[in-house]
C-alpha cells in the first residue's frame, strides 16, 4: 500500500529543488546587467513554483476540511498581498524603488519573525530547532522595524536626518542584550504571555519580539545623510539570513537556499557599499555620521550659469567629454535625451564616457540600470577608480543631476560627507551642472564644486536642457 503524504512529501522536495535551481540561476543572471532583467523572471518562477508546492504539504491539505483550512487561508493572504504588491509595483516612480525595496524587505523579515513564533509557540521546548528559530526570529524582527524606519526616512514621513540621543550606543546594547535574555528564557517557555500572581503579563516570548523590534528601530534611526544605501543592504541580508535560520527550523529546504542565497548577497553588497562610502559597517552603523550639521563650510567665488548654445559649443569641440550622472538624472528621467546627445556628440567625433558612482542615484546599480535602459553600451560606463585618473585629460566634465558624488566637502575634515570617495570632476578643464537651482544632495551638504572658476551652471531640468542642447548640437 503506497502511503499517500510520503509520496506527497517526496515530490514537495523534488519540487522545491526545482525552485532551488531556479533561484541559483536567477541570481546568476543578475550578477550582469544584460542578464539582470531575465534574471528576476527566473527568481520570480521559483518563487511561484515554491509557493504552489507549498499548497500541496500534506500539513497544509489535512488541516480542517477537505480542502484544508490552512489551504484557503494561504491562497485568501496571497490574493490580498499579490493584489497590494502589484498595484504598488505598478503604481511606483522609477525615483522612489529604494523605499518600495525597503517595505518589501521589511515585510520579509515580518514573516520571518512571524515562522519563528509560529515554531517556537506549536513546537515542543528544548529542541536544537527552537534555538534556531529564535535566532531567525530576532534577526527578522529587527530586519522588519528597520526597513520600515529606512522606509519611512526615505519617504520623508519622518526626519531622514541621524536621530542620536546620550549613550545612544550603551543603550542599544541593553535593549539587544534583553532581547537576548528573554529569546533564552522563551526556549525554556514560548508563552506569549505569562501568569503571574493571577494576572496576564507578558511573557517571555511575547517580550523578545517587542525587544527585537525595538532594536531594530534603534538601529535605523542614528542612520541618516548618505549612509542609507548600506543600511537597507544590511537589513535586506538579515532578512536572508533570517529566512535561511526559519529554513533549517522547519526543515524546508527551498527556505534555507532562498534565504541562504540572499544573506550571501546582501551581505556582499553591504561590503561593497560600505568600501564604496570607505567606511566600516560598525562606523556607518555606530558613528551617527549623517546627525552633524555642516561646519566651516568655506564656499568662495560665485555661480555663473551658462545657456545650451554654449555648452554645445564647447562640447562639440572637446576631443574627450565625460558624464557624471546622478540622482537628478533619474528624477527628470533623462536618460534617452543623455544617449541621444552621446549618438550626435560621437558622430562629431568626441569621445564621450560615462562616470558611474556606486551609491550615484538613490539604489545601488541605479544609473547603470537607467543608462542600459536608454540603451547606453556597457563599454562606456566606468567605475569610480577608473574614471578618476582621466579626468586631467578630460575636456568637459558633464554632471547631469549628481551632487554628493561629486562634492569636494568629502575631502575636508568635519563635512558629514568626509571619508566618502568622490567622482573628481573638478579636475576636469570645464565642468557642466545641469541642476534646477540651488537644490542641495542628499545628504544636505553645500557643494563648492558649484562656484569654482571652471565650472558652469546649465539650469533646468535634465531631460529639457539636453533637449535644448541636442538641437543646438545638431545646428553645429
Ligand atoms: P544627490 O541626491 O546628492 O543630488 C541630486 C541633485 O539632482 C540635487 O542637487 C538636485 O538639485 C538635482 N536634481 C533633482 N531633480 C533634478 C532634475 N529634474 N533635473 C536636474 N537636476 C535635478 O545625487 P547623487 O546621485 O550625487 O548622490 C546620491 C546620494 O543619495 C548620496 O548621498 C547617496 O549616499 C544617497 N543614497 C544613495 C542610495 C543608493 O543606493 N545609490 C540609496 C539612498 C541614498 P536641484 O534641486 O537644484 O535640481
Amino acid at each position: 500500500m503506497v502511503d499517500l503524504t510520503s509520496v506527497l512529501t517526496y515530490a514537495a522536495d523534488g519540487v522545491y529543488a526545482l525552485a532551488i535551481i531556479l533561484f541559483i540561476v536567477a541570481l546568476h543572471r543578475m550578477s550582469n546587467p544584460a542578464t539582470a532583467r531575465s534574471g528576476i523572471l527566473w527568481a520570480g518562477a521559483g518563487m511561484l513554483v515554491a509557493i504552489i508546492v507549498t499548497g500541496f504539504n500534506p500539513d497544509v491539505l489535512a488541516n480542517g476540511s477537505a480542502l484544508g483550512t490552512d489551504l484557503l487561508l494561504m491562497l485568501a493572504a496571497l490574493a490580498i498581498g499579490g493584489a497590494i504588491a502589484y498595484y504598488a509595483a505598478i503604481k511606483v516612480q522609477m525615483t522612489a524603488m529604494p523605499q518600495m525595496v525597503a517595505v518589501y524587505n521589511g515585510m520579509g523579515g515580518g514573516a520571518a519573525a512571524a515562522i519563528a513564533a509560529v515554531t517556537m509557540i506549536s513546537g515542543t521546548s528544548g529542541q536544537a530547532y527552537e534555538a534556531l528559530a529564535i535566532t531567525g526570529g530576532l534577526i527578522g524582527a529587527v530586519s522588519f522595524a528597520g526597513s520600515i524606519i529606512a522606509f519611512a526616512k526615505l519617504q520623508e514621513l519622518i526626519n531622514s536626518k541621524a536621530v542620536t540621543f546620550p549613550a545612544q550606543n550603551a543603550v542599544n546594547m541593553l535593549v539587544l542584550a534583553g532581547a537576548v535574555v528573554s529569546g533564552a528564557l522563551a526556549l525554556a517557555d514560548p508563552g506569549v504571555f505569562a501568569h503571574v500572581a493571577g494576572l496576564s503579563v507578558i511573557g517571555p516570548l511575547g517580550l523578545f519580539f517587542i525587544l527585537g523590534l525595538a532594536f531594530g528601530f534603534m538601529m535605523a534611526i542614528p542612520i541618516g545623510g548618505a549612509d542609507m544605501p548600506v543600511v537597507i543592504s544590511l537589513f535586506n541580508a538579515f532578512t536572508g539570513m533570517a529566512v535561511g535560520l526559519d529554513g533549517f527550523a522547519t526543515s524546508n529546504y527551498a527556505m534555507i537556499v532562498a534565504g541562504v542565497l540572499v544573506g550571501a548577497a546582501g551581505s556582499i553588497l553591504t561590503l561593497l557599499m560600505a568600501k564604496a562610502m570607505n567606511r566600516s559597517i560598525s562606523n556607518v552603523l555606530f558613528s551617527a555620521f549623517g546627525a552633524k550639521e555642516e561646519t566651516g563650510t568655506q564656499v568662495k567665488g560665485s555661480l555663473k550659469p551658462i545657456e545650451a548654445a554654449d555648452v554645445a559649443v564647447m562640447l562639440a569641440y572637446a576631443s574627450k567629454v565625460v558624464v557624471a550622472p546622478g540622482y537628478g538624472m533619474a528624477v527628470a528621467q533623462a536618460q534617452q535625451k543623455v544617449k541621444e546627445m552621446m549618438d550626435v556628440l560621437e558622430q562629431k567625433g568626441v569621445q564621450v564616457k560615462f562616470a558611474i558612482h556606486p551609491v550615484a542615484g538613490r539604489m545601488p546599480g541605479h544609473m547603470n540600470v537607467l543608462l542600459a535602459e536608454a540603451g547606453v553600451p556597457y563599454d562606456h560606463l566606468y567605475d569610480l577608480e577608473d574614471i578618476n585618473s582621466e579626468f586631467e585629460t578630460t575636456d568637459v566634465a558633464m554632471v547631469i543631476g549628481a551632487n554628493d558624488t561629486v562634492n569636494p566637502a568629502a575631502h575636508r575634515q568635519g563635512s558629514p560627507l568626509f571619508g566618502m570617495p568622490i567622482l573628481e570632476v573638478e579636475r576636469a578643464k570645464n565642468v557642466i551642472v545641469l541642476k534646477r537651482g540651488q537644490g542641495k544632495g542628499f545628504a544636505g551638504v553645500e557643494n563648492d564644486l558649484f562656484f569654482r572658476d571652471n565650472t558652469r551652471m546649465f539650469y533646468g531640468d535634465a531631460a529639457d536642457s539636453i533637449s535644448k542642447l541636442v538641437q543646438e548640437l545638431k545646428k553645429l
